[in-house]
């Protein structure tokens, strides 16, 4: 019997954190869970440490250390706070492979630590790879160490060229559901609501991959993210509109052939690929039957009215640090839409006036990636509130 491998949760009592210990609970026997880490949830977190028993945990409101010190503590587990410790507990001898399921920009930091540690990373977190992706998959290539998507379209690709070796890549094809809104024009978007944003219709996620979902920046975020976990070029990736989210993407090799992974949505699928790759275990997660789908469907998106789609390209096309400006912008914009402080069209606009407004770095240092963050920020605030 092979030794059960020691995951990481980074953001554990977030929707793929909670879904990744639902993953690890069906298969105690492969895995144990080594440490956990939360933002502001003390409650969950010391539910979850309560019933998988972590070496460690860490709660990055250091406000709510002695809460979860106090019941954690007697149990022998090892209570952590703030944000230097979630960095560098990742360095532990005993984790086999980190789960990076933090929200935002606020991975890239553990994720890099992690990396240089020589940990493998089952990467939910794809803003790190947007802001952070030259750097992050250079290091992970010095390091040896395997970087294996989450994301479900990213999971597909993947799924796809397993077993395919060096056969070349024509272009991928992601998939993208078109979100609440699809087929909407700009006059009807004016006035979305932030209740009507957050309700997707196939998947249930986190509040900003929803947000980003209908406003389609998760899908322009994910060309990014694309473009650097399989060394693609920016023309070498394409969105596709696929309402019913069963196809999660597609690969296209240098022979014209298309190979597609297909499932139903459930984000537990990819969780669990990413932590058993290269095997797969068994599963009871409910099947997908092709006679309740009668019509698999396909669209061009719509990027007049959903501009950050093809904000992110040009992004992508400019490289350096814009992919960061873009990322920054829009966690700003996204925190303000939530906020009631900006409508759903005016979110775009913010991103493209950091876009035009940033200096350009050809080359970011990761230090170059913290001012640049640092400062988008603060031009967005300026152009919101
Ligand atoms: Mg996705």
């Amino acid at each position: 019997m092979e030794e059960k491998k020691a995951i990481a949760i980074l953001g554990s009592t977030g929707s793929i954190g909670t879904q990744a210990l639902d993953v690890i609970s069906r298969h105690t026997d492969a895995f144990e869970v080594e440490v956990l880490t939360a933002q502001n949830n003390a409650a969950l977190l010391i539910a979850q440490a309560k019933q998988h028993k972590p070496n460690a945990v860490v709660i990055g409101n250091e406000n709510l250390y002695q809460e979860v010190k106090d019941q954690l503590l007697p149990l022998g587990i090892k209570v952590f706070a703030g944000e230097n410790a979630l960095a560098s507990i990742v360095e532990m001898d005993s984790i086999d492979l980190v789960l990076t399921a933090l929200v935002g920009y606020s991975g890239l930091k553990p994720t890099i630590r992690a990396v240089q540690a020589g940990k493998n990373i089952a990467l939910a977190n794809k803003e790190t790879l947007v802001v952070g992706g030259e750097l992050i998959t250079r290091l992970a290539k010095e390091k040896g160490v395997n970087i294996y998507p989450i994301d479900s379209e990213h999971s597909a690709i993947f799924q796809c060229m397993v077993g395919e070796f060096h056969n070349k890549i024509e272009k991928i094809i992601l998939t993208a559901s078109g979100g609440p809104f699809r087929g909407m024009k700009k006059e009807d978007l004016t006035k979305v609501t932030k209740t009507q944003a957050l309700k997707h219709p196939n998947w249930t996620m986190g509040a900003k991959v929803t947000i980003d979902s209908a406003s389609l920046m998760n899908k322009g975020l994910e060309v990014i993210e694309a473009k650097w976990l399989f060394g693609l070029k920016a023309d070498q990736v394409e969105v596709v509109i696929h309402p019913q989210s069963i196809i999660h993407s597609m690969v296209q090799f240098e022979d014209g052939s298309i190979k597609a992974q297909l499932g139903l949505p459930d984000m537990r699928l990819p969780i669990q690929f990413a932590m058993t790759y290269p095997h797969r275990l068994k599963g009871d997660f409910p099947r997908f039957d092709f006679a309740s789908y009668p019509a698999l469907t396909f669209e061009k998106p719509d990027t007049e009215t959903f501009r950050n789609l093809a904000l992110a390209f040009n992004a992508l096309g400019r490289a350096g640090n814009m992919p960061c400006v873009l990322n920054a912008a829009n966690e700003v914009a996204v925190e303000a839409f939530l906020n009631n402080k900006l409508g759903f069209l005016q979110m775009s606009d913010i991103v493209e006036k950091c876009l035009a407004k940033m200096n350009y770095i050809a080359k970011p240092t990761y230090e170059d990636y913290v001012s640049t963050d640092n400062e988008t920020r603060i031009i967005a605030k300026e152009l919101i509130y």
